[in-house]
């Protein structure tokens, strides 16, 4: 198929993908304008591109997946509640880099670790082509967060946990939210909101299935 009329045929797919997600209830337009702007299909392999804007998560290699849309969503909706800018943002779990994509619309700098070095490798060459120049990838145990930038004024983990990892606790500035899968088999979406005098506020949402949060490196 030539260029333009794939990226024509991908434009309106997405756009699909956006009234879909507006049935689902999802009704932050900055939320929306940057599912709207960012070409899902450029993350996932060639085989599955006809796919891309399908509400469900896909392979993505290495037996993990890049998230469900309405998932990316709803947790970026909740980030953003009431107008809150993203500002300096942490993403645990890059995968094909898709959601830090999404993200860098959003927000002021986007630093997104991951812990599969041939993962970072594939979603560093997947994020060149849309030369974004707020997102730093780096290669990381996640579950250790990133004391060098900390600290972050958003959190989001893209792989379920047990419990909120404390070093991503302490890397959470004051006024700052966190959002992460929560559990092993029965997952729930975990808001976590640092107040300004310093106390945590933990609020269970949604249903989810993501995949763990592992240790290490490889
Ligand atoms: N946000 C991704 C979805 C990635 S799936 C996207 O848009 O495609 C979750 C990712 O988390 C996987 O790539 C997995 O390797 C990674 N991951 C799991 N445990 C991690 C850890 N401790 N640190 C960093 N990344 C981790």
């Amino acid at each position: 198929m030539i260029d333009a009329a794939r990226s024509n045929n991908s434009a309106r797919a997405r756009a699909r993908m956006i009234e879909h997600l507006r049935k689902l209830n999802i009704r932050d337009e900055a939320v929306l304008d940057a599912m709207n702007r960012i070409p899902r299909h450029a993350f996932v392999e060639e085989a599955l591109a006809s796919r891309a804007y399908e509400d469900t998560a896909l392979p993505l290699g290495f037996q993990q997946t890049i998230s469900q849309p309405f998932v990316v969503a709803r947790m970026l909706e909740l980030l953003a509640a009431g107008g809150r800018k993203l500002g300096k943002t942490l993403e645990v779990g890059t995968g094909c880099g898709y959601q830090a994509a999404v993200l860098s619309c959003m927000a002021s700098d986007v630093y997104t670790m991951e812990r599969i070095a041939k993962l970072l490798d594939r979603a560093r060459t997947n994020l060149r082509p849309l030369k974004i120049p707020n997102v730093r990838l780096k290669h990381g145990d996640g579950n250790l967060g990133l004391p060098a930038a900390a600290p972050f004024d958003t959190i989001i983990l893209a792989a379920a946990a047990p419990a909120v990892p404390p070093a991503l606790r302490e890397q959470l500035a004051p006024g700052g939210r966190m959002v992460m899968p929560l559990g092993s088999t029965n997952q729930v979406i975990l808001l976590v909101e640092h107040s300004l005098t310093g106390g945590f506020k933990e609020t269970r949402l949604d249903g989810v299935r993501f995949v763990p949060l592992l240790p290490g490196t490889e």
